[in-house]
């Protein structure tokens, strides 16, 4: 940096404005800019916050003011450029300020101590450089500092040794003084007893067969392309031991790695298969450890002397890895990689692509049902593809067997959903002491409350929905709102008394199995019972370890877990998953359907049974079948012929507001804006699927973006027209979710 220039420094600061904020900077801070470390800076009126620096010149802005920053909080950057432009890429793609976005990826209010751990596990020792006398003038060379000279005395008295936290806590000092004398490099932090446990963990891993070595290989030769790869792999492939075999190749090679899987609950299972393999270097990162276990993974990480495996959720992603090699995105197709509670509503998958071009680095997709997206991909030559096309150790595919509930239903189902010839698969299972998994797609006892008389069902009074029976309280509750109210004994509607409960729900199957089954320990997954930390794991466990004969449960049964004493996989139902009325409607209903089948004979044969009222549906042929190609060249089709995704971009605006006549009224002035002002063709405005949540009222605009156009262009367009709508309507709330599911 020159002296004899003015210095400055553009700020982004954690908060949801897309302002980027320039300070001046005294000159003593002149050798401690960077791009990436963080500054404390004086905001707003009294207030001082911590920004990170994403530039430094010699600009002077063009404002009557400018503030000086207060100071530099890192003696290294926190963030790599390339961490900066991802989030960069983050907030222009999903319309979201790169506040915002920052704010997003800390995960406290940027802590200054961000840097050093609280942990015993970590220890301090004094700088060789300095002695007594020289370390005493050193802090308080600008200002008297009693307190830090009475800690470097103590120090001292130790003769040199070495510190844990613990100690310095136990004798009174406070946690600051320590951190500024790591500031000052007097005191340094010490981590060899970690370092070396790491290295000396050796890695186990099984040899691969041969498909899998053949795959193995080519993913290795395929990734000096540097493009992103997709293996394809049936359910019990052993793409999990292909990973491993990557990973280990990563390691070796001084990189970390990172393992993202679409959700909490797969990370238990998958975390003792890495931790086997791995040992300590595995981590695991989500968005529920507490705010002290994240503060342990960012300092693990931020030690660029580890090389790590983290095992996270999607925002894992926004850990600012050191050197990071390999990226590996399980379960691809899933939804769940996309965030749809809270802005910016990112898709992991496709920002994971993003930030591997970003580093240059490798990153492997993986799935026994690609999404539609990723796939189209490998037939454009964006993506190069890999299949495993057999399971592992010869094991057969399972045999699919579908139950018309048509035919059925002339001999009367049991309590109206089991089938007798499904009740006897269950009983020939057990008996030859095998297990089975009943998948449904509802919790609850009974799905509804409904008239008899007029067909009223009992509703939500603040959402678009009906309500849950549960047994466990006899009450009936929303899912979406937690609403709750007693099962009513006359019809809302008509006065009538012929109330019946309708539908079955997974409580419901679990008592009228155990009626049939009283030797047979039976168990149940769903939300509510795995609501309590620790209670999805022992489930998991115990239905591991045998000691649970029939496990009931909804779609989570359905994800990447791995058993090997499943014989049977039962869908109770599986019309509901073809009424959803949106595009994704038949790539959900065939990767459920498969990934739920999956599930059966991993260890030896087994056996799928799926009782439908609508058994000619071609997706139970491709399931039947295993037939992913067929199903990708149909669905295809289809999505070609609507300009559906792949093959445009789907933008969803959604006006929300209590008032129903405000609502209309702004989306239908947000819509003459789109077509008379900027000529934008759009479907709606229409009342999504749920269209009231909480009490508040929905309406939604989708626009099929052409993907050659630009997106920033259409950023501005939209911004344009959220701000006007908004100052017309003050009530209104406007969001915008970019490659909407
Ligand atoms: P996928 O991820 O493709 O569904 P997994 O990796 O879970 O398949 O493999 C299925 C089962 O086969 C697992 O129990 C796994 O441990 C076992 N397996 C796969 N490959 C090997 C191998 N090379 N050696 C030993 N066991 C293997
Ligand atoms: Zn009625
Ligand atoms: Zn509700």
């Amino acid at each position: 940096m020159q002296y004899n220039k003015e210095l400055f420094v553009d700020v982004i600061i954690p908060i949801s404005i897309d302002i980027i904020f320039t300070y001046q900077v005294p000159f003593e801070y002149a050798n401690e800019l960077e791009v990436g470390r963080r500054v404390l800076v004086p905001f707003g009126k009294k207030k001082k916050v911590i920004g990170v620096i994403v530039s430094c010149h010699a600009n002077k802005p063009n404002i009557k003011t400018i503030k000086y920053i207060d100071s530099v909080l890192d003696k290294e950057k926190l963030f790599l450029s390339e961490h900066l432009s991802f989030y960069k890429w983050i907030s222009s793609y999903y319309f979201y300020p790169l506040g915002g976005v920052l704010k997003t990826a800390m995960f406290v209010e940027f802590k200054k101590n961000i840097l050093i751990s609280h942990s015993i596990d970590r220890y301090f020792k004094l700088n060789q450089k300095y002695t007594l006398e020289l370390a005493l003038k050193e802090v308080s060379a600008k200002k008297k500092s009693p307190a830090q000279e009475a800690f470097l005395q103590f120090f001292f008295k130790g003769n040199h040794k070495n510190y844990a936290y613990s100690d310095v806590v136990k004798n009174n000092f406070s946690y600051t003084i320590l951190k500024n004398l790591i500031v000052k490099k007097i005191i340094i932090l010490y981590d060899e007893i970690r370092k070396t446990n790491y290295n000396k963990f050796p890695i186990h891993l099984n040899e691969l067969n041969k498909d899998q070595l053949q795959v193995f290989n080519s993913i290795t030769n395929s990734f000096v392309e540097k493009k992103p790869i997709l293996l394809h792999g049936v359910t019990g492939s052993g793409k999990t031991e292909v990973y491993k075999h990557l990973i280990q190749k990563s390691i070796l090679l001084n990189q970390s790695v990172l393992y993202l899987l679409p959700e909490i609950a797969l990370t238990h299972q998958m975390f003792y298969r890495l931790k086997s393999s791995f040992g300590d270097r595995v981590i695991v990162y989500h968005s529920s450890l507490s705010e002290k276990k994240k503060k342990e993974v960012w300092d693990v990480i931020l030690d660029s002397g580890n090389n790590v495996l983290v095992l996270g959720t999607r925002s894992s992603l926004f850990l600012p890895f050191k050197n990071l090699g390999l990226i590996i995105v399980d379960e691809e197709h899933d939804q769940s990689y996309k965030q749809t509670i809270k802005a910016p509503f990112y898709h992991a998958r496709d920002s994971a692509i993003v930030l591997a071009k970003l580093l240059s680095i490798n990153i492997l997709l993986g799935s026994a049902t690609p999404s539609i997206e990723s796939y189209y991909n490998t037939t454009l030559g964006k993506y190069i593809l890999y299949e495993l096309k057999f399971r592992f150790g010869n094991v057969d595919m399972p045999e699919v067997n579908l139950l018309d509930l048509t035919l059925i239903k002339k001999e009367k189902l049991i309590d109206g959903f089991l089938s007798s010839d499904f009740l006897n698969k269950i009983k020939l299972s057990i008996s030859k002491g095998r297990q089975v998994m009943l998948f449904i797609n509802r919790r609850g006892s009974y799905s509804s409350q409904n008239c008899h008389s007029c067909g009223h069902v009992s509703q939500c009074h603040y959402c678009d929905i009906s309500l849950t029976f549960h047994r466990s309280n006899s009450k009936l509750i929303c899912h979406y709102c937690g609403f709750k109210k007693n099962l009513t004994i006359v019809c809302e509607q008509c006065g009538s008394h012929k109330i019946i409960l309708k539908g079955e729900g997974t409580e419901k199957i679990e008592s009228t199995l155990s009626r049939f089954f009283h030797k047979s320990k039976i168990n149940r997954m769903d939300f509510d019972s795995t609501r309590k930390e620790g209670e999805y794991r022992s489930i998991i466990e115990d239905f591991e370890n045998h000691k649970v004969d029939i496990l009931v449960g909804t779609q989570m049964l359905s994800k990447g877990l791995d058993f090997s004493n499943v014989g049977l996989v039962g869908v109770i139902s599986a019309d509901s998953l073809f009424c959803y009325p949106e595009f994704r409607c038949n790539e959900r209903a065939f990767q459920l359907l498969s990934q739920v089948s999956g599930r059966s004979g991993r260890g030896a044969s087994g056996e799928v049974v799926m009782q439908s009222y609508n058994v000619s549906h071609k997706t139970f042929t491709y399931v039947k079948d295993n037939n992913y190609s067929a199903f990708y060249s149909d669905e295809i089709l289809n999505r070609k012929k609507y300009n559906y995704p792949p093959f445009s971009r789907l933008i969803c605006i959604t006006l929300k507001c209590k008032n129903i006549l405000l609502l209309n009224n702004a989306s239908f002035l947000y819509a003459k804006l789109l077509k008379d002002k900027f000529n934008v063709s759009f479907l709606g405005p229409e009342f999504p699927v749920k269209m009231k949540l909480a009490n508040f009222n929905f309406k939604s605009i989708y626009i099929k973006m052409n993907k050659t156009k630009s997106i920033s262009q259409m950023r501005n367009l939209l911004l344009s027209c959220n701000s006007y709508v908004s100052s017309q309507f003050k009530s209104v709330s406007i969001v915008v979710d970019v490659d909407s599911y």
